[in-house]
């Protein structure tokens, strides 16, 4: 069989001095462990797609439940990254989220076009925080973790909201229902507001829009203790590498 799709190449590992094993990203079929042979030569024609970040259109060959890469097609390699170490680390973290998220084999087309797009915007946006808050909330959005902002987590109702946030249950929680709770936040309204904000828009929109800085570092301070709650198996090691101040 053979499978022709956007991909955007998440793990590049050294098999041997010519091929290397490549975890990719694909649209079509979510991830994919690749073989890509010869890559690691200078004259092969996959060397440009088999690098970490790059983003193709590829020709994978099936045989024997195996999958080898090729043909790739670069669309980019986002070598803009590479200007500013926290826009690199930044990327790391999106493509480790992405790896740690995402299933096997298994299409998620919305992940694709956030973590294509999302690596896209990063080259030309500075502002570090923001772009990490926003690819945060659509990724858990879309993998099954979203914060719910607009409803009380507890009884489901949108009436006296109140600005409390509880990480264990996943939500925003009403003045009623506080004390099922056992551990909760207040914030700010607006940062409520932002969370739908963010929910609602494609990245580019967002990035148009003037949001307030403080209310970006409440947002971002907000999702580090719901990351930290829901994926504490998950292990996300680029984390650490992020100091945002
Ligand atoms: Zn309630």
């Amino acid at each position: 069989m053979i499978i022709q799709t956007e991909a955007i190449v998440i793990r590049s590992t050294k098999y041997s001095d010519s091929d290397c094993i490549l975890t990719l990203f694909t649209r079509k079929m979510g991830k994919l462990g690749v073989y890509s042979k010869n890559a690691r030569l200078l004259k092969s024609p996959l060397m440009s797609g088999s690098q970490i970040f790059a983003y193709s259109n590829v020709t994978i060959n099936t045989r024997d439940g195996k999958y080898r890469l090729s043909n790739a097609d670069l669309i980019s390699n986002f070598y803009k990254l590479s200007s500013k170490m926290e826009k690199t680390y930044l990327g790391y973290y999106m493509i480790e989220l992405v790896e740690k998220l995402s299933m096997e084999g298994q299409s998620n087309i919305r992940l694709f076009q956030l973590l294509a797009d999302s690596l896209g915007e990063l080259q030309n946006n500075d502002n570090i925080i923001l772009m990490k808050t926003i690819f945060e909330l659509k990724i858990l959005d879309y993998t099954g973790y979203r914060p719910n902002a607009s409803r009380c987590i507890v009884c489901g109702n949108n009436q006296n909201l109140g600005n409390y946030f509880a990480p264990g249950e996943g939500g925003r929680v009403c003045t009623k229902c506080l004390n099922q709770v056992r551990l909760k936040y207040m914030y700010d309204t607006t940062t409520f507001r932002l969370i739908e904000y963010i929910q609602s828009n494609h990245i580019s929109k967002i990035l148009e829009a003037k949001i307030n800085d403080q209310i970006i570092q409440e947002l971002s301070i907000m999702l580090d203790y719901y990351i930290k709650y829901h994926l504490s198996e998950v292990k996300i090691k680029t984390r650490e590498y992020l100091i945002l101040d």
